[in-house]
Order: C-alpha cells, then sequence, then structure tokens
C-alpha cells in the first residue's frame, strides 16, 4: 500500500529538485526551441554541417545547449559531477558512449576499447550497475545485414565477423569480471537478427549466476513478444538468467518506409495501441518470472512505469529487487526517474558521453523527438512549465 501513497509520477517537484531555478528556465527555453518543427529542422542541419566542419564556435553552442541538456560529458570523467548528482537523488547511471557512423576497424576498436573502459569505470561506482551498447559502433553495417539476411559470409567477411564476436566478448567478459551489467541495444530490424544471435551467445556464457547481459526487444515488431517467451525458453533450457530491457522502439518510419520500397511486410505493429498492448504484456512476462529474469523497463510512457510499479506492488518482494529496474534517456522525462527513485524502485538515466560531433545524430533525435508540426506543446516542455509554475518563475 505504501507504494501507491508516496508514489506520483506527475510530482515535479521532485522531479526537477536538482534544478536552480536558473537551469529550469534555460531548459524550458531549449524545450520551447525545440517545440518548434521547422526550427529544429534548420539548427539540426546546421548543427551537423558545423559539427563536420569542425566550427569551434558551433561546437561550443551545441555544448552548452542541447549538448549539455541530453549528455553527461565529452569524457568519463566529466561525467563524473552528472553521476554524483544523480546519486544524490538515489537515481542509477548507465554508461552510454556515444559512438555512430564510424565504419572502419580501426574505429571498431576504439570503441571497444571505450566500452571496457566504460566497464572499468562503471565498477569503481556503485550508481553506475550498467553500461549500454550499440553493436553497429563495433561493426559494419553492412555486415550484419548480410549475416541477418542469411546469406553465407565470403572469407573476408567471415574474418571481420570474427574480429566482432572478439570485441563483443571483451567487452561482455571484462563486465563480467567486474560484475558491471551490460545493455545491448536494439537497432534496425534488418542487422537484428545478428545482433539477437550474438546477445544469445553472450547471455548464455556470462549470465550463468547472474544477469550481466541483457537483450533489447523493440516492442513496436509484431513477433517481439513471441520472441520474449523464446528468449524465456532457451535461458531456462540453457540454465542461465535471462536479462530483458524493453522499449517500444525507435526506427518506426524508416521500418515502415523501407518494407514498403522493398515490398516486404511491415515489421511494425499496425497501430500505437498494438504496440501498447504487447509492451504490457512483455513487461507482465518479465515480472512473473522475475527469478529468473531481470528486466528494464526503458520508457518515458508514464502509464507503463505506473503499471509496473503497481504490478511489483502486488507481488511478494521488494521493489528495489535487482532485477526490477526503470530507465529513461537523460534530460527528459525527470518526473518518471526521480519520482520512482524517490520512491524507492531502482530507476536510472542512460547517460550519453562523448565528444560532441559524435553525439550529433543522437542529439538530433532528441531535438525531433521534441518538436511538434501541430504547434502541440510537448511532454517534457509542459512537464517544465508545471515547475515553473509552481515555483512561481
Ligand atoms: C533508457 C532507454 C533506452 C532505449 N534504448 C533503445 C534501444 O535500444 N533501441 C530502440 O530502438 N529504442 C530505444 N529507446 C527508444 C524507445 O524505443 C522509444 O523510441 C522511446 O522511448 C519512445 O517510446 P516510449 O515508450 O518512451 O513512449 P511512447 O511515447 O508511449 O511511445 C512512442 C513509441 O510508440 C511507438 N509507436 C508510435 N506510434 C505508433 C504506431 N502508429 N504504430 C505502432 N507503434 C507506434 C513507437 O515505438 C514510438 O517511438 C530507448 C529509450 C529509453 C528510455
Amino acid at each position: 500500500m505504501a507504494n501507491k501513497l508516496t508514489l506520483n509520477l506527475n510530482d515535479t517537484q521532485t522531479a526537477f529538485k536538482s534544478k536552480s531555478d536558473r537551469e529550469l528556465k534555460k531548459t524550458a527555453w531549449l524545450f520551447r526551441l525545440m517545440s518548434n518543427a521547422t526550427l529544429t529542422k534548420i539548427l539540426s542541419s546546421l548543427g551537423v554541417w558545423a559539427a563536420k566542419m569542425r566550427l569551434p564556435i558551433s561546437t561550443r553552442i551545441i555544448k552548452n545547449t542541447i549538448y549539455e541538456q541530453f549528455c553527461g560529458g565529452t569524457t568519463l570523467l566529466d561525467c563524473q559531477k552528472t553521476i554524483d548528482k544523480l546519486n544524490s537523488y538515489n537515481v542509477l547511471s548507465v554508461l552510454d558512449y556515444g559512438a555512430e557512423g564510424n565504419e572502419s576497424e580501426h574505429s571498431f576498436d576504439a570503441t571497444m576499447n571505450e566500452f571496457l573502459r566504460a566497464a572499468e569505470f562503471a565498477s569503481l561506482h556503485d550508481s553506475v550497475p550498467v553500461i549500454s551498447m550499440k553493436i553497429t559502433g563495433l561493426a559494419r553495417f553492412g555486415l550484419l545485414e548480410k549475416i541477418s539476411s542469411g546469406n553465407p559470409l565470403n572469407e573476408s567477411e567471415t574474418k571481420e565477423y570474427e574480429s566482432l564476436l572478439k570485441r563483443v566478448d571483451a567487452v561482455c567478459h571484462k563486465a563480467h569480471s567486474k560484475n558491471v551489467a551490460v545493455f545491448i541495444d536494439a537497432e534496425e530490424s534488418w542487422i537484428q537478427q545478428a545482433i539477437d544471435d550474438l546477445v544469445d551467445k553472450m547471455m548464455e556464457r556470462y549470465n550463468q549466476t547472474r544477469v550481466i547481459v541483457f537483450n533489447t526487444f523493440q516492442m513496436y515488431r509484431h513477433d517481439r513478444l513471441a520472441f520474449i517467451h523464446k528468449s524465456y525458453e532457451r535461458a531456462l533450457a540453457g540454465n542461465y538468467f535471462f536479462g530483458a530491457k524493453l522499449v517500444r522502439g525507435a526506427y518506426m518510419d524508416k521500418e515502415r518506409k523501407r518494407a514498403q520500397e522493398m515490398g516486404y511486410p511491415d515489421p511494425i505493429q499496425p497501430d500505437k495501441n498494438a504496440t501498447d498492448r504487447d509492451y504490457d504484456a512483455g513487461i507482465r512476462f518479465c515480472l512473473e518470472h522475475y527469478e529468473k529474469i531481470s528486466v528494464c523497463n526503458a520508457t518515458h510512457n508514464l502509464e507503463s512505469c505506473k503499471k509496473m510499479a503497481d504490478f511489483i506492488e502486488g507481488m511478494n518482494v521488494s521493489k528495489n529487487h535487482p532485477h526490477l529496474n526503470f530507465c529513461q534517456l537523460y534530460g527528459m522525462s525527470d518526473n518518471l526517474t526521480f519520482n520512482l527513485a524517490a520512491a524507492g524502485y531502482n530507476a536510472g538515466k542512460y547517460l550519453p558521453y562523448g565528444p560532441v560531433k559524435d553525439v550529433i545524430p543522437y542529439l538530433v533525435r532528441r531535438a525531433e523527438e521534441n518538436s511538434s508540426i501541430t504547434g502541440d506543446i510537448g511532454r517534457e516542455y509542459s512537464l517544465v512549465l508545471s515547475e515553473m509554475k509552481r515555483r512561481e518563475l
């Protein structure tokens, strides 16, 4: 009963406790700017161009605005202050090194080394129990696409795949030895089979006594609920623990467009209700089997958090059991993270970090997500406005 009394996911006072009046006003200004779709489009293109040109002035502007809102810092050490601040509100951090779009073996090795450093760094901080990893940071997109299509690899591709396997294994091995978990992100459906196969291998290898490796399930795909069930059965048969991070999915438009252009069935659910239904069912399934499954409910959807918190309340288990986790992106949905943490749940933030030029694609996605073609006030902006009103700013 205590949970229901203490958990109010609309409490903006708790949500923005960590922000001074000045910081809150700056956040409001930024979200107001992003709420204009045309402006966001123009500024995003300018930002990408300026970052490519490596113009110092633009890097500084990006760093003091959108980067500061959504990223922890350019290096691990740079993230320390943010990690400590989050920790002072019982909020955990998930280190998320933001390397996207690099396609050389040299850059894949460099990214692997950064993941290894992140695992080491996490092991020294109790409030950083997890790092996240994108397989496209460790191998060519085209290679993952070919593996996923089921076509045989030629000799040099086989060598590339062996290198990828070594990189993934090196990170998971290090994480396992340091008792740090690894969330492996889900990406486009046409490379996901290769990712799933790798993650299954790693779970089998490193989840024997506790959950180290997590796969990610995009519930906007109509086949993912069945895949969660199958992954669970596989874990039971192999006698290992199953790590499941659930998301709705970030690439819907791209997925639909490709399916239409190439004439194959759309992998995405027919509508948002179907995605929500499978999302709820997936979370419920994981909670019902929490002894064998560690779940991360990775969402900005208030109802999804509320439903899981209510469900936990009905279970005979402590609400901060290590297998029951919530996570949001840094800079978004503080109402969920901070209120869940204040009520005693395991709640964390994905904390992206890396050089400004490397995280630009991530920042563009965040800006687009917070812009509106209809001119409606976005979820984040309206939360900040409520808190400003409460503080009479
Ligand atoms: C901590 C964290 C980690 C993440 N990691 C990943 C990851 O590894 N891979 C990844 O792909 N994404 C990832 N995401 C992003 C995530 O997939 C969503 O895009 C984002 O969180 C928005 O969904 P929501 O559940 O927060 O909220 P909501 O606003 O309730 O849902 C929006 C989502 O619903 C789905 N949707 C919207 N309209 C329709 C429709 N007409 N038909 C069917 N579905 C629809 C889409 O997935 C859309 O993004 C992550 C998000 C978080 C918070």
